[in-house]
């Protein structure tokens, strides 16, 4: 998509579980080549709201649309054929598969084949074209010389990385990345945010929910804040931070 062109539209999402109004009415969208941040104090909504994009749960009312067309109500599988990939907050990777390995099974999550089962019945062309093809994402988030490695040796940074690889892999045009630089030291979370500013000039927008807000703060375009299931404020993280509403949800407890 062009830059700056829709990519995901939310419209007044909303979701219950039995009294509870877990995200309540929350609007907000994002654009070709956007990072943005969705923030909030714990118990905020703000996995239940990614639940919502990705297909994972259905929503109660309202509406997502993705690259211009209504997608809720459709499973997750088919969000991640349509260029929508995930990760999720604990590390899922296959520990005793090497990097590559672990990518290839993304790269079948947008192909027609469809399950790693048809990964076995590839003939030796579309082999060496499957792993030419994860090698090239692992250079993109720069494990390109780690590839053979036990994805369970690898330190958690990089295990973050190749499963960032992963999701590449299905050649997404949205990435949502649930608490991405959580747990990680210094200089993992620079390497992760060098990697996303990559993928955002190369066009690929990211949704990330995070609780790390000085991770947040220098590498989202936009913040998205809720707090109590609703939609309490948005904007650039230099205004947001100031916000009265933001500093209350933060502060007041
Ligand atoms: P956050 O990710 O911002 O911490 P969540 O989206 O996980 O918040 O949760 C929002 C609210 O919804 C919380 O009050 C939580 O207890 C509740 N909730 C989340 N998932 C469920 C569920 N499956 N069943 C019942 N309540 C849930
Ligand atoms: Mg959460």
């Amino acid at each position: 998509p062009a830059h700056g062109s829709p990519v995901l539209d939310v419209r007044l999402a909303r979701k219950t579980f039995g009294g509870l109004v877990a995200v309540n009415d929350v609007s907000f969208s994002l654009a070709a080549g956007e990072i943005v941040g969705l923030i909030g104090p714990n118990g905020a909504g703000k996995s239940t709201m990614f639940n919502l994009v990705s297909g994972v749960l259905p929503l109660s009312a309202g509406e997502v649309h993705f690259m211009g067309q209504r997608v809720d109500g459709r499973p997750s599988r088919w969000m991640a054929r349509a260029g929508m990939a995930r990760t999720f907050q604990h590390v899922r990777l296959m520990p005793t598969m090497s990097a590559i390995e672990n990518v290839t099974i993304g790269a079948h999550l947008r192909g027609n084949k469809g399950a790693l089962a048809g990964a076995l019945r590839l003939n030796r062309a579309e082999e060496a074209s499957l792993f030419a093809q994860a090698r090239t994402q692992l250079e993109r988030v720069g494990l390109g010389s780690d590839g053979l490695r036990e994805a369970g040796s690898l330190a958690l940074g990089q295990q973050r990385l190749l499963e960032i690889a992963r999701a590449l892999a299905s050649d997404p045009v949205l990435l949502l990345l649930d608490e991405p630089a959580a747990g990680l030291r210094h200089q993992e979370k620079q390497a992760l945010a060098t990697v996303l500013r990559q993928l955002r000039s190369e066009g690929v927008s990211v949704l990330l929910v995070e609780h790390d807000m000085d991770f947040v703060m220098g590498l989202v375009d936009r913040l998205v804040v809720m707090d109590f299931g609703s939609h309490i404020a948005e904007g650039v993280p230099q205004d947001v931070r100031l916000d009265p509403a933001v500093i209350e949800a933060y502060l007041g407890g």
